[in-house]
């Protein structure tokens, strides 16, 4: 048998099982190298976001021990993956290199360059679809194109023949003869340190492998049920909270897809309730289809003459809204949750985006820029998909004159307000009735709660009605 080793060389699929590059390299006889690349330059504006930095440190940690207990070792490097990973495999005198594929632009742009690379070296490279259910060139229409509207997608992706099922996970692993330079995690100095925010996402998260299918488990034995409704409840723990997990690759949406489909099956989660979750990840699945078709998706509006809307520019409202001081309570406590979790419930990440792009006028990349530093599940296709179609300038987008009411859905999706009383604690003694509302509260009201508008809590920073007229006066510029 040969000695010369393949390396697999990780990025966004820190797991074992479920996972083909990995699954290929351990079937193929030889000694296996894993090796991760901290490539700080080659993604330009989309380099990894400060909470990212945080997941990925503790990603890389619970995955480097799980390699070990296969035999295994993840090898850390850093600089320009185009220079980093020929180098090594020169270093190794390796026989391939596998990978599981990406589809942002400079990604996809990267990997075909290696590729060619590694060719001429006389190397096997080989990529993989480690990412998605399907490839996005396997859901197309009739014609073969991309889909630009989610509904047909949808039934498109359900007529095909299901998701391949997930693979074993990988419980041995040949190691290489003799010692191989590594990295020392922390001396990459990943998670943030002056200050170190990171409380909060400690007792939030347990990123890895393992936090990944425990959180599975955990949604398919009861929030399931009820996911139809509670989905869009942030006052209730009713979503799956997999998000940062798929993100790094932790778990495939494929073992999410099966899993989900087995408990369907085995009656213990209601056919709706389950195919609307499988709806939800096949959004995940949309998001990389239009990032995979359009070149600047995370820049650019995909609906053109949104690159002349009227945007405001105005750093007081922009840092009013980053720091959850708008004085529209559930706005927020969305932007709260974010900064102390890494994470904002979905319904609420369309009120918040909804409230920048239309009641402050913001540009929609103001909104998608912090997201992608703040959140823990920051994702190229899906963060751009969300804020292209909160901004309404998205391939199947709320329309922009559609306005959310950020009273009305504070009353209908945070009844009581604990969503609110949660993470805006100044307002912690106010009556359902008017949590979502206090400066319009009865003085007396105010007064037992504690509350005094403009000082212990912000007066809105915009009139809604007069916010909601502009909006509208604005996109007449454009429509
Ligand atoms: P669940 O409801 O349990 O859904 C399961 C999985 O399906 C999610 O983990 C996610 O991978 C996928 N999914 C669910 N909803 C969506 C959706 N609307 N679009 C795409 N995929 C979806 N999601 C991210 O993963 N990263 C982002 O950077 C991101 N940015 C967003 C920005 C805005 C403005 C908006 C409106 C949405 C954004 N989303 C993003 C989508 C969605 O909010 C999150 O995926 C979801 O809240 C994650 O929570 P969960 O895992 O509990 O979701």
């Amino acid at each position: 048998m040969s000695q010369s080793p393949l390396i697999v060389w990780f990025r966004n699929d820190l797991r074992r099982a479920d996972n083909p590059a990995l699954r290929a390299a351990a079937n193929a006889g030889r000694p296996v190298v894993c090796l991760f690349v901290l490539d700080d330059e080659t993604p330009g504006d989309w380099a990894l976001g400060g909470a990212a930095r945080w997941w990925l440190h503790a990603s890389l940690g619970a995955f480097s021990s799980d390699l070990e207990k296969a035999g295994g070792r993840l090898i850390l490097r850093r600089g320009r993956a185009r220079d980093v990973v020929p180098a090594f495999a020169r270093e190794m005198k390796a026989a391939g290199v596998y990978w599981n594929r990406r589809y942002d632009v400079a990604g996809k742009a990267e990997d075909g360059e290696i590729k060619e690379t590694l060719k001429k070296q006389d190397l096997d490279a080989r990529s993989f679809n480690g990412a998605l259910l399907y490839e996005p060139w396997e859901i197309v229409t009739g014609s073969g194109g991309p889909y630009r509207v989610f509904t047909p997608f949808w039934k498109a992706l359900r007529r095909a023949e299901g998701p391949k099922p997930p693979l074993p996970a990988v419980t041995k692993l040949q190691a290489p003869k003799g010692a191989i330079k590594s990295d020392v995690l922390d001396d990459w100095a990943l998670p943030p340190t002056a200050p170190d925010w990171s409380g909060g996402l400690h007792a939030t998260w347990t990123p890895g492998e393992t936090g990944a299918r425990k959180r599975l488990k955990a949604f398919l034995a009861g929030p399931i049920r009820t996911y139809g409704e509670d989905r869009n409840r942030p006052d209730r723990a009713g979503t799956s909270m997999l998000s940062p997990h798929l993100r790094f690759g932790e778990i495939s949406p494929r073992t999410i897809w099966a899993e989900t489909v087995g408990a369907m099956e085995a009656g213990d989660a209601p056919d709706g309730e389950a195919e609307k979750f499988l709806s939800e990840v096949a959004w995940r699945e949309f998001s990389y289809s239009l990032l995979h078709y359009n070149e600047d998706f995370p820049e650019e509006p995909l609906q053109k003459k949104f690159a002349a809307f009227p945007w405001r520019q105005d750093e007081a409202h922009l840092n009013a809204w980053r720091r959850g001081r708008t004085g529209y309570p559930i706005v927020d406590a969305g932007m709260r949750q974010l900064w102390e979790t890494g994470w904002m419930h979905n319904r609420v990440r369309m009120i918040v985006g909804s409230f920048l792009v239309k009641h402050l006028l913001l540009h929609w990349r103001e909104g998608e820029d912090w997201f992608w530093d703040t959140l823990v599940d920051a994702d190229l296709a899906n963060n751009a998909a969300g804020w292209q179609w909160i901004g309404g300038c998205g391939a199947d987008a709320a329309p922009y004159f559609r306005i959310f009411n950020p009273m009305t859905q504070g009353d209908k999706f945070d009844p009581d307000g604990a969503y609110v009383r949660r993470y805006v604690p100044e307002l912690r003694d106010m009556p359902a009735k008017h949590i979502h509302q206090p400066w319009d509260a009865p003085a007396p009201v105010l007064e037992a709660a504690g509350v005094i508008i403009g000082k212990t809590y912000p007066a809105p920073i915009v009139d809604h009605a007069e916010a909601r007229k502009r909006a509208l006066a604005a996109y007449e510029q454009i429509k």
